[in-house]
């Protein structure tokens, strides 16, 4: 199989699908199916937008019935039923019983957009310029969220230098050594240090695109106090480790912490429609009427999917306690074993968020294109694209859960072995 060239339709741009030559036709919960007729598993799920699966059957449902009733589809910033719906719902299932309380902004369909919002919330409230950001993360591809995105490569296209931002150790970026923040407290602390106290620090929990990093619990605590003590916010990205990823709602509800901002998107819309929310404590809510705009922030298929999609799995916590939790042991099991039985292979990530890191730099991807070839598909992240990400649908089958893995594992034993 020629994983190198994707050339179904010429036109198109090298992008990284090209590693799955093939065209997809039909994609329901955990399974799409190429027109061929070859299922796949699918551990990617949509960069992790589609946390329910493809077409779960009450969104899929939900969704249909909205297209027939006329209802506005597009409606800017406008009130609709269907934004009440999804704002009252948002508030009464997933606010309220963790004690959030947030103003909830709109701020355009993507991860980046809600990023963009962040930080320049940040600096207005503030009045300061410099946002602190980490190695290895990732927060989008806008001129903002590219500035505090770790990777140079991603940055180098932007052909500019990108300022007013700088990069801060990752938990565990020298093996451990950052565990309290005494460092970073002595240069704020430090007139003649040169570093300007910053309007904002911006985190991922599990760095996604950065090779699946978790950060510890007490690191991100430690992070948030000292936030907390020199007034400076903290903006959790939330884009990819949020809605229930990690194994609660928020991936930071059990570190003990509540952050200034909070970005959400991808998995929101629960049916892969764009869709973000920028959540912040209401005394931060400085923006003038029309300052962030934008023109696709009033998408009511994506409004009646995330209310359809928050009422069936976060209503309560059968789903989070029962099918998630089973998940996450099923998958952390499984990877354990993968890693115990192959060289230089050591488990990462948090909750469903899976990663392998390979001392090897070419395994990951010699493994994806096996797995595709088995009928799994399965992303690499990392700088060098050493680490293999497993995103499955939060409510994956255990039965297709675990051959998937067994996919894995024959990959990694037919690649290293
Ligand atoms: N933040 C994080 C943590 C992400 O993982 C991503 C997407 N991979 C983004 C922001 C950007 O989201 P989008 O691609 O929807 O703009």
């Amino acid at each position: 199989m020629d994983t190198t060239v994707f050339t179904t339709v010429e036109s198109e741009v090298r992008s990284y699908s090209r590693g799955w030559p093939t065209v997809f036709v039909k994609a329901k919960g955990a399974v799409q199916t190429d027109e061929d007729g070859r299922e796949f598993l699918d551990f990617f799920a949509g960069a992790g937008a589609l946390n329910y699966g493809h077409n779960h059957p009450k969104v899929q449902q939900a969704v249909a019935d909205y297209l027939t009733t006329d209802a506005p589809v597009h409606s800017m910033d406008m009130m609709t039923p269907a934004k009440r719906d999804f704002l009252e719902t948002f508030r009464d299932v997933i606010l309220q019983p963790r004690g959030l309380d947030y103003k909830v902004m709109f701020p355009g369909p993507t991860g980046t957009n809600t990023v963009e919002a962040a930080l320049k919330l940040a600096r207005k409230v503030t009045g300061r310029q410099h946002i602190l950001s980490f190695t290895n993360a990732f927060h989008g591809m806008t001129l903002g969220a590219l500035s505090v995105t770790g990777n140079s490569m991603k940055r180098k296209g932007a052909g500019i230098p990108l300022t007013n931002s700088s990069k801060i150790p990752y938990d565990d970026y020298f093996g451990g050594a950052t565990e309290d923040f005494l460092w970073l407290e002595r240069v704020l602390d430090d007139s003649g240090s040169g570093v300007d106290k910053p309007a904002a620090i911006i985190v991922e929990t599990v760095q996604g695109e950065g090779g699946v990093n978790a950060a510890r619990l007490e690191w991100l605590k430690a992070l948030a106090d000292l936030c907390n003590k020199h007034e400076i916010l903290l903006i959790v990205d939330d884009v990819q480790a949020g809605c229930g990823r990690t194994g609660t709602f928020f991936s930071f509800e059990e570190a003990g912490f509540t952050p200034d901002i909070v970005c959400l998107s991808k998995s929101i819309s629960g049916y892969g429609q764009p869709m973000a929310l920028t959540l912040f404590r209401p005394e931060l809510d400085v923006w003038e009427p029309g300052e962030h705009n934008g023109t696709f922030r009033g998408n009511n298929l994506a409004f009646v999917a995330a209310t359809t999609s928050l009422r069936e799995f976060w209503a309560d916590d059968s789903f989070q306690k029962g099918q998630l939790a089973e998940n996450i042991e099923v998958l952390r099991g499984g990877l354990e074993q993968i890693a115990g039985a192959a060289e230089g292979a050591t488990v990462r990530g948090r909750g469903l968020f899976g990663g392998l890191h390979f001392e090897d730099l070419e395994v990951a991807g010699k493994v994806a294109a096996e797995c595709f070839a088995q009928g799994l598909l399965v992303e690499t992240s990392g700088p060098d694209d050493e680490v293999l990400k497993f995103l499955p649908p939060l409510n994956t089958p255990k039965d297709q859960l675990e051959r998937g893995l067994g996919i894995v594992a024959a990959a990694v034993t037919t690649v290293t072995g």
